[in-house]
């Protein structure tokens, strides 16, 4: 299903908890501190250990200063103490000459005897500080320089360093004392020097631990002891050389310190900073951290939050979304439920005919399963054998830009086929491509409804013949096809006046039964005629095709063949039923032009035969009026014909067409009539047939020529072979076969003197009777030949199936012979025919030499015609027979 719905994606779309924005800003922000708090704590170290050895070698650095100093007095000594050895009671010192470096210090020098006696003396002339009186220092030889600080100045703190060492003979025995006096100023001016910021300070110790000189001055500190002090309790004693991180016991300030032991001399350097002022820069990183971080935390918190607000909002935003998409029911999901509830199959192609969508009810149309569909091409899916046709409908929606709605065959998934109206439209898809959406509706059933509705209005459901609206329909067409042709159209309306008799008395199922039987009589002559139909309960109409030239022939012959058919009675419950049959026939185109006209005009012609009560076919017009009223005539003269004795036989010779010898005649009859003079059987014939006055005149005929035919025989001595012609009313009467038997008996008629000649219409009912009555005629003797053959049926499958010896091709193709090359084919196709069925043919209407050679060419056994003789009278039959034997002996 090519259908997605992303309402759970939706769903599962949760705003970020507060709690948890907190907490993740909380830990960043932790991260971040701790971090910045180890790199801080690491250069805290790093700047603090900077600091350390940056006081430690400023400390050396002064150390060394002091001592380059204090050696410098010590070298002034040093030639003092020459000097007084050199004259103990009178020394000369003049150190400033050689010791020019330690004068910028030294403010005097004293040499005092053993006994403590000042013995010189001397001071440099700049010095700015003159001493007072001076005690030589006690002091014993090998001791290092005693150094004091005296006459200290409470206001500066400044005083004198008294430098003091024993003067020893070579001995080593003490002879004296010299004592260096220095500007403790001097010292100051170095240690001030450098700048070590606010707090800073730099302090020349005794090794005892007594304040010498400090800078910056403390004037209340010079002299006294600071021996408690962690630089002499805790440094010195471990390392001449260090640091230290304390609260100063001067000033209460923390300082970090760096101190050094002056070699040679007991003397100490300690230099401080102010740790806090040393770690300023530290410090400032600090702050400068400090700040980034509240900065970067405040971003953190800043962005969290909007990340809350943003997700919040967004949620909202899906979940109106989602609601507004539920309310305007645009969701996929929805809109694939519903393409799914539609019953009518719905799909959409891709520009290679590819399916994109299909429905449910396509995929039951087209008989596939879910996973077939998308991507498949519709031609593997729907009737394989209609894809051209689709595919050029799909062509001209996409080249027209229109729709197109066509109704059409297709196969359906079970191989069913189906009526279907596919609506095609363009669908621009989303990717730029169009797209056809199709519908199917299935009008299959609905034409089946429309066709049984169809069926039933124009054909009657119980005979399955068209009805009464059908009829007016056909006839309507086919008095158009009478005129094209030129032709002319009888309208035939027969009612069966004595049908209902049947329903009468076995009830309307046995009424039903016989109507189908009557139809099923009626269809079979549907070659003939046009169309047959039922017009109401036991009404029928026909219309039926005639050449101009032959009309009222023509159709008088389908009028008297149907009535024939008709007359015979209907055999129901075990008794006969007459139908009373009754027709009335207008022509296209003497009694109108239309089938609205010709139809009532039949009508009209029947009703006057029901009132008339006499002759059951009536024409409509006026000159079959005439015609009529002639035959009214024929029929009341012809009943008295044979009382009256104007009947008479007339016999026409059979000759064999290679020996020219007779072979026989035929009996036709004749008629004279005082009133209407000498009457065709081609007219009266039928007229006796109809009225049943065929009856007793065929008996006539049949007895007459049976009397003939043995009279002649005893006559010549010779067997005279002769026909008859029976009419079908004839054929079918109950004691035919009695009235043969007797007649043939009656007169002694050898086997093979009789021939009967029958034409096809009365071999078309009742088979099985048929077969019997002929099997029975020629156990008589009798022979059998069909007469008129080409003209009816033609079916060669009576032939082989009924026992004739014989048949007669029609005088109509032998006239045509030479002229028409169709008559002579089918005239042709006779004759073979009826050689491979062992059957005999007689051509009849012969006329002319050109048609007997004809018939010669084609093996025709036999011919009749006026080329060799008309019906003769009986007293010229013997002398003919004569004639031909010796005409035959002659060419012999
Ligand atoms: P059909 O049985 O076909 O008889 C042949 C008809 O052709 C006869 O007409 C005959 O005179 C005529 N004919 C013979 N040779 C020629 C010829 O060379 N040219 C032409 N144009 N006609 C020729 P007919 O005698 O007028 O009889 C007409 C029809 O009446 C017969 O046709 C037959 O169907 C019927 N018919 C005649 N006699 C009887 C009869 O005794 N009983 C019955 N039931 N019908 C008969
Ligand atoms: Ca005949
Ligand atoms: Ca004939």
């Amino acid at each position: 299903m090519p259908f997605r719905d992303d309402s759970a994606a939706v769903k599962n779309l949760r705003p970020y908890s507060a709690a948890r924005l907190i907490s993740v800003t909380a830990i960043l922000i932790s991260v971040l501190v701790a971090a910045t708090a180890g790199v801080l704590g690491v250069s805290y170290k790093e700047a603090l250990r900077q600091e350390m050895v940056n006081v430690r070698n400023l400390s050396i650095a002064f150390a060394a200063q002091t001592l380059s100093v204090v050696q410098a007095v010590d070298q002034a000594m040093v030639q003092a103490e020459r000097a007084f050895r050199k004259s103990p009671q009178n020394p000369v010192i003049d150190y400033f000459e050689d010791a020019r470096a330690a004068q910028d210090y030294i403010i005097g020098i004293h040499v005092f005897d053993n006994d403590g006696r000042p013995v010189a003396h001397a001071a440099p002339a700049n010095a700015r500080v003159k001493p007072g009186y001076v005690l030589a220092p006690a002091i014993t030889p090998g001791e290092v320089p005693r150094i004091t600080i005296s006459d200290v100045e409470p206001v500066t703190g400044r005083g004198i360093l008294n430098i003091a060492r024993a003067i020893v003979d070579a001995h080593g025995k003490r002879i004296g004392t010299i004592l260096a006096q220095v500007d403790s100023a001097r010292f100051e001016r170095i240690y001030t020097l450098v700048d070590l910021g606010l707090g800073g300070s730099v302090t020349l110790f005794h090794r005892d631990g007594t304040m010498l000189v400090r800078g910056p001055p403390f004037p209340s500190g010079i002299g006294r002891s600071f021996a408690q002090t962690p630089l002499f309790t805790q440094a010195l004693p471990i390392a001449n050389r260090g640091t230290l991180d304390v609260i100063s016991p001067i000033d209460g300030v923390r300082r970090i310190y760096g101190y050094d032991a002056v070699s040679n001399y007991p003397l100490v350097i300690i230099t401080g900073v102010n740790r806090d002022f040393a770690l300023d820069a530290w410090y400032e990183r600090l702050w400068t951290a400090v700040g980034f971080l509240v900065l970067v935390s405040l971003i953190l918190v800043f962005l969290a939050y909007r990340v809350a607000r943003d997700s919040a909002r967004q949620h909202s935003l899906i979940a109106q979304l989602g609601a507004s998409e539920r309310r305007a029911g645009n969701s996929a999901k929805y809109l694939a439920s519903i393409l799914n509830a539609v019953g009518t199959p719905i799909w959409v192609l891709d520009g290679e005919r590819k399916l994109v969508m299909a429905n449910d009810a396509f995929r039951r149309f087209a008989g596939c399963s879910a996973e077939e569909l998308v991507g498949v091409p519709e031609r593997e899916v729907l009737d394989p054998a209609t894809a051209a046709e689709r595919e050029q409908r799909y062509e001209s929606v996409l080249k027209r830009s229109s729709a197109s709605e066509a109704i059409v065959e297709i196969q359906d998934g079970n191989g069913e086929p189906r009526s279907v109206i596919q609506q095609t439209s363009r669908l621009p898809s989303a990717e730029g491509e169009t797209q056809l959406v199709s519908v199917l509706t299935d009008i299959t059933e609905r034409q089946k409804a429309e066709e049984h509705l169809a069926y039933l209005a124009n054909f009657d459901t119980l005979t399955g013949l068209p009805n009464q609206n059908q009829f007016r329909r056909v006839l309507e067409e086919q008095v158009a096809i009478a005129r094209e042709r030129r032709g002319c159209l009888g309208t035939l309306v027969l009612s069966l006046e004595r049908a209902h008799e049947i329903t009468d008395l076995l009830g309307h199922e046995a009424g039903d039964t016989a109507l189908r039987q009557i139809a099923e009589i009626l269809n079979s002559l549907l070659p003939r005629a046009a169309c047959v139909a039922r017009i109401k309960s036991a009404e029928f109409a026909m219309a039926v095709h005639a050449e101009s030239g032959n009309c009222c022939n023509t159709l008088e012959q389908f009028a008297n063949d149907l009535l024939h058919r008709l007359s015979e009675p209907l055999t129901m419950g075990g008794r006969d039923f007459y139908l009373g049959p009754v027709i009335g026939v207008s022509v296209y185109p003497q009694d109108g032009d239309s089938a609205e006209v010709l139809y009532r005009r039949a009508e009209s012609a029947r009703n006057r035969g029901r009132d008339d009560g006499g002759d059951p076919v009536h024409f409509f017009s006026s000159t079959t009026h005439s015609d009529l009223d002639q035959r009214l005539t024929v029929e009341s003269q012809l009943r008295r014909a044979l009382e009256r004795n104007e009947l008479r036989i007339v016999y026409q010779p059979k000759v064999n067409i290679r020996t020219g010898q007779i072979m026989g005649f035929e009996a036709l009859i004749r008629w004279t009539n005082a009133l209407l003079g000498e009457i065709s059987p081609v007219r009266f014939i039928p007229i006796a047939e109809r009225t049943g006055l065929i009856i007793p005149i065929g008996a006539w005929v049949l007895e007459q020529t049976c009397s003939q035919v043995q009279r002649w025989a005893t006559e010549s001595g010779a067997p005279v072979k002769v026909a008859v012609n029976l009419s079908p009313r004839q054929f079918h009467q109950k004691d035919l076969l009695t009235l043969i038997g007797d007649s043939v008996r009656r007169h002694g008629v050898r086997p093979g003197s009789l021939e009967l000649e029958i034409t096809e219409t009365a071999l078309m009912s009742r088979e099985q009777e048929v077969d019997v009555l002929m099997r029975d005629i020629r156990r008589l003797g009798v022979e059998l030949s069909i007469d008129d053959f080409g003209t009816g049926y033609s079916s060669l499958a009576y032939l082989k199936r009924f026992p004739v010896q014989r048949l007669k091709i029609d005088a109509a193709f032998v006239r045509d012979l030479g002229i028409d090359s169709d008559s002579a084919a089918i005239a042709l196709t006779i004759i073979n025919l009826a050689h491979g069925l062992k059957l005999s043919v007689v051509a009849e209407g012969v006329e002319t030499q050109e048609q007997l050679e004809i018939l010669r060419n084609m093996s025709c056994d036999e011919f009749q015609g006026y080329l060799f003789s008309p019906p003769v009278s009986p007293g010229d039959v013997l002398p003919m027979l004569e004639q031909n034997r010796a005409s035959l002996a002659r060419i012999e």
